[in-house]
C-alpha cells in the first residue's frame, strides 16, 4: 500500500472544502493500492477550516516541541497536527507502507518545501508535520 493525501484522491478535505484530484493518485485508488489519509482531519480539525502554517520552524521542529502550527486567526493547532501525524504514521506502520505520495507545500503533507508561517504565500525549505514523522519512521515521501 502507498499512503496518499486524500485531497489528491479527490476527497474534499482541504481547508477550503476543495480537493486537488491527481490522475496518478486516482489510478492508485482504482487499483486498490492507495491508503487515503488526511492528517488535519484525522487530528480533529473541521473542514472547511482556516489555513494553518508552521511558524518559526519545520515539521521536525514541531514534533520536537520547538515550533508551533498556527491557524490564520492565531489559534494554536499544534496538538491537532501532531495527533494527525501520529495517526497517519500508525496507519502506515499497520499496513506495512514504505512509500507515501503527499500534497506539496502543505503544513501537514508537504515535503521539501512548506509555507513559511507568514501567510504571504512564501515558501521555505522543510517538511510538513505528517511528512516529517513518516520520514522519521522510514517511509519514503514524495509530493505532487
Ligand atoms: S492535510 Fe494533507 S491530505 Fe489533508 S487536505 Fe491538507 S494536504 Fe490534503
Amino acid at each position: 500500500m502507498i499512503v496518499v493525501s486524500a485531497c489528491l484522491a479527490g476527497v474534499h478535505c482541504r481547508y477550503d472544502g476543495g480537493a486537488k484530484p491527481n490522475e496518478e493518485i486516482m489510478a492508485l485508488v482504482e487499483k486498490g493500492e492507495a491508503l487515503l489519509v488526511c492528517p488535519e482531519q484525522m487530528g480533529g480539525l473541521m473542514t472547511p477550516r482556516l489555513p494553518s502554517e508552521i511558524q518559526n520552524g519545520t515539521g521536525e521542529d514541531v514534533l520536537e516541541g520547538k515550533a508551533h502550527v498556527v491557524a490564520k486567526d492565531g489559534r494554536d493547532v499544534t496538538a491537532q497536527f501532531v495527533l494527525g501525524a501520529e495517526k497517519v504514521a500508525n496507519l502506515a506502520f499497520a499496513c506495512g507502507a514504505k512509500r507515501a505520495i503527499l500534497k506539496a507545500k502543505s503544513p501537514s503533507c508537504g515535503c521539501g518545501l512548506v509555507y513559511d508561517g507568514t501567510f504571504s504565500g512564501t515558501l521555505r525549505e522543510g517538511n510538513g508535520v505528517a511528512a516529517a514523522l513518516l520520514l522519521q519512521n522510514g517511509v519514503e515521501v514524495e509530493t505532487r
